[in-house]
């Protein structure tokens, strides 16, 4: 803008300076030709002086009395005024002029002196001598040059007033011609410019206008063009770059009040699925223990109540202990008690606590030949296989194979449980992880509180390990991997 600027008033400023340039040589010119009239003039009043001269000569020639004698002296002063006149003018036209002029008063004043002055002295004593032709000649030689210089002093002036007043007029016709262009350009110059204005500043001003009330109105997905390389490719960077912390701000803001509603939503369920999980067995511990209390029971029975106390209570305590595990996964206050052992070991025993005495399920171990040693800790981990187990069982109601599996992979040992039971469905999969999220399970009145899974991930996480599943045409398989611990005590 500031080139495209510069350069118009460039044009403009030339366009102007030609016209005063022009404007001052036209009134050179014009001074120029006053002066050359100025200089004919004095070039008349001496022509008429110098013949007013040879006149009275000639009289003083023909009849030498005192009258005319005195019109010859006269005349052989009156010339002085013209002449001088005239060498004044013609001085302010140049040097030469001014040389012209000098040389034409001597040329007159030696014409008087040398040629009038004898013949009037001659004139005096021999009026015959004087008449003859060759003084008479030499006379009119004399006259005519002068009057010839006269005209030349006058012609030369025309001819400089000429001069200049051409190349003025020359340099005005020029001025005129700019003074056109520039009329003509000015006014297309200048809607060019608007319109490139238009496009460069108004167009993009336009666009971020458009974009910022997009923003205004909530579109935060709006974007402006970033390729121009001036002021508004800088502004469009920053507006994108702020319109792109504002979408990401508002996914954080909306994913926080989904997670707060979903916390909510949980923590509804577990108040609900807490009263109903340890109502159920409170009310068998105190319904048989009032029973063995009030009455006197054959031994029989009273065992096989106490046994349900018993086993009821134990639900109650498993319980309360998922209830710390999940505080404390909750706070972030999780220790390990880490001991070398063998992973196949720990895998056969849970199999066996959990599905020995289980007669609608089948179990398949596939375990190496070779240890698998890891550094982790035992119990935590036994929870961990109990929990998946466990569910193996609970989410497979209509029995089938349930095989547990353990292998070394990639510097891991991977453990696996796959059942044939229900499946997970897909909307489901995502949330499995989370503390108290139960997907269909509820509904479909199968116990539980929703933490094994969560309390799992926990401790796997804790080892450096990973936990996933894997969906099976019939049923799922779930797994964990851990480090081995020749890789662990490399990593140390
Ligand atoms: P608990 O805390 O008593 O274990 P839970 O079994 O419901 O309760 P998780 O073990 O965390 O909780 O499992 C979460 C949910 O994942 C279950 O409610 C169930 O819907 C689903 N799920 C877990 N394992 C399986 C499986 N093997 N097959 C099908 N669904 C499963
Ligand atoms: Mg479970």
């Amino acid at each position: 803008m500031i080139v495209v600027s510069t350069l118009g008033a460039a044009a403009i400023g030339a366009t102007l300076a030609l016209f005063f340039v022009a404007n001052a040589r036209l009134k050179s010119a014009n001074t120029a030709s006053a002066r050359s009239a100025t200089v004919s003039a004095a070039a008349f009043d001496v022509r008429a002086a110098v013949v007013a001269i040879d006149v009275a000569l000639q009289q003083v020639v023909e009849e030498y009395d005192a009258k005319n004698l005195a019109q010859w002296r006269r005349a052989s002063r009156s010339w002085e005024a013209p002449a001088t006149a005239l060498e004044r003018a013609a001085a302010a036209s140049n040097d030469r002029q001014e040389q012209r002029a000098r040389a034409l008063r001597d040329e007159i004043r030696s014409y008087i002196d040398d040629y009038g002055e004898p013949v009037v002295g001659i004139a005096k004593v021999s009026p015959a001598a004087v008449r003859s032709s060759v003084a008479h000649t030499e006379g009119t030689i004399r006259l005519d040059q002068i009057i010839t210089d006269t005209d030349a002093v006058a012609r030369n002036s025309a001819v400089i007033a000429a001069d200049r007043s051409g190349a003025a007029g020359r340099l005005a016709d020029q001025a005129t011609i700019a003074g056109i262009v520039a009329l003509v350009l000015t006014p297309v110059l200048l809607i060019l410019l608007g319109l490139w204005l238009a496009r460069v500043v108004a167009d993009p001003l336009r666009q971020t206008v458009a974009a910022a009330s997009e923003v205004a109105a909530g579109n935060f997905d709006v974007r402006l063009n970033e390729r121009r390389r001036d002021e508004f490719g800088e502004l469009a960077h920053v507006f994108n770059a702020m319109t792109e912390s504002l979408s990401v701000s508002r996914s954080e803001l909306i994913e926080r009040a989904d997670s707060l509603e979903r916390s909510e939503r949980h923590k509804s369920e577990l108040i609900s699925m807490v009263s109903h999980e340890v109502r159920t067995p409170l009310a068998s511990v105190l319904g048989f223990t009032r029973l063995l209390l009030e009455r006197d029971l054959p031994e029989a029975d009273r065992r096989r109540y106490l046994g349900i106390v018993d086993a009821e209570a134990t639900r109650l305590a498993a319980l309360v202990s998922d209830f710390l595990d999940a505080r404390l996964i909750e706070e972030g206050r999780f220790s390990l008690r880490r001991e070398p052992f063998d992973l196949r070991s720990l895998v056969r025993e849970q199999a066996e606590v959990t599905l020995g005495h289980d007669e609608s399920h089948e179990l398949e171990l596939e375990l190496p030949d070779r240890p698998l040693e890891i550094d982790g800790d035992r119990a935590r981990l036994a929870q961990v296989v109990g929990n998946v187990l466990s569910n193996a069982v609970k989410y497979s109601p209509d029995g089938g194979t349930i095989t547990v599996g353990a292998a070394e992979d990639h510097g891991h040992a991977r453990v696996w449980i796959a059942d044939q039971g229900t499946g997970i469905p897909p909307e489901h999969r995502g949330q499995l992880f989370q503390p108290f999220y139960r997907g269909d399970a509820a509904a479909a009145g199968i116990p539980g509180t929703g933490l094994g899974l969560a309390v799992s991930r926990r401790i796997v996480e804790a080892h450096d390990g990973r936990i996933g599943f894997d969906p099976l045409d019939r049923g799922t398989r779930f797994w964990f991997d851990l480090p081995l611990e020749a890789a662990a005590n490399g990593r140390r």
